[in-house]
């Protein structure tokens, strides 16, 4: 029996003392909170992002319907990570990064981009090409005053020179469909976590909601999750292990208190 009645308290995952798992573990409740919203239609947009996310989706079932534990499908799949990368994805009393774990994961198999390269001096603009974008994005250096702001100049570092003028070139990038599924990561930053998202691609327009923020301060990671009617509950490994504790309201939490969470700062923001 789960000790606390409300249907829709997130699930939490309780941390390994042994092996430390507090960038999973504040990940993955966020992350299994929006896929049990509505498990077919996350289930294949897992699967579509890569492999890890489908194994990710498939464990998320198996949870579900109540075969395994949360703890188990986070050790399955961190296992994966450390085989794939075991300097990233330590084992023992090393933490990992959770950007790193975030890069890793939401990173694109599929030629769901458009990049082109342009000059800002000159007229020189490079042809348009396919590419490869994740879920992920470090808007840190963006220059934005919020999370809805960041996608109107979306851009990646360029080293390239332009022919014309020798100026270096700007490389912009766009996601060929909006995405239902986004990481954003801004750690000292003044950002303003937006509660809900507007992403405009050609003439699609698609509206994400802030479903939960990951923090880290003294070598831990803890969450807040955030329902889609605007609950917020806390999580953290250590002090609420496979609980939530619920911990105001969207509507009522000011943009200063959603930058820290028990003297530990904002890393990043999921959006789905
Ligand atoms: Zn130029």
């Amino acid at each position: 029996m789960p000790s606390n009645l409300n249907l829709n308290c997130p699930v939490g995952l309780e941390w390994d003392s042994q092996d430390y798992s507090c960038p999973y573990d504040s990940l993955f409740v966020i992350l299994y909170d929006i896929w049990k919203e509505n498990p077919d239609k996350w289930t294949n947009n897992f699967a579509n992002i890569n492999r890890n996310m489908q194994a990710l989706a498939y464990g998320f079932r198996e949870v579900h319907e109540e075969n395994v534990s949360l703890e188990n499908i986070r050790d399955a799949i961190r296992k994966d990570l450390h085989n794939l990368d075991s300097n990233k994805f330590p084992m023992g009393k090393n933490s990992a990064s959770v950007a790193d774990l975030g890069f890793t994961l939401l990173k694109s198999t599929n030629e769901n981009a458009i990049s082109q390269v342009y000059c800002t001096k000159c007229d020189y603009s490079g042809m348009e090409y396919s590419d490869q974008l994740g879920y992920i994005i470090n808007i840190e250096k963006s220059k934005v005053s919020s999370t809805q702001k960041w996608l109107d100049n979306l851009e990646i570092p360029c080293r390239q020179k332009c022919d014309e003028c020798s100026n270096k070139l700007t490389h912009q990038i766009d996601y060929k469909e909006a995405p239902d599924l986004l990481l954003l990561e801004y750690p000292h930053t003044n950002i303003k976590s937006s509660h809900k998202i507007k992403i405009k691609i050609q003439n699609e327009y698609k509206v994400l909601s802030l479903r939960g923020i990951i923090y880290h301060g003294n070598n831990h990671f803890c969450s807040r999750i955030i329902s889609p009617d605007g609950t917020i509950w806390y999580n953290d490994g250590i002090a609420t292990g496979n609980n939530s504790v619920e911990d105001g309201h969207l509507s009522t939490i000011s943009y200063k208190e959603l930058k820290i969470c028990n003297q530990k700062t904002l890393v990043l923001a999921v959006y789905a």
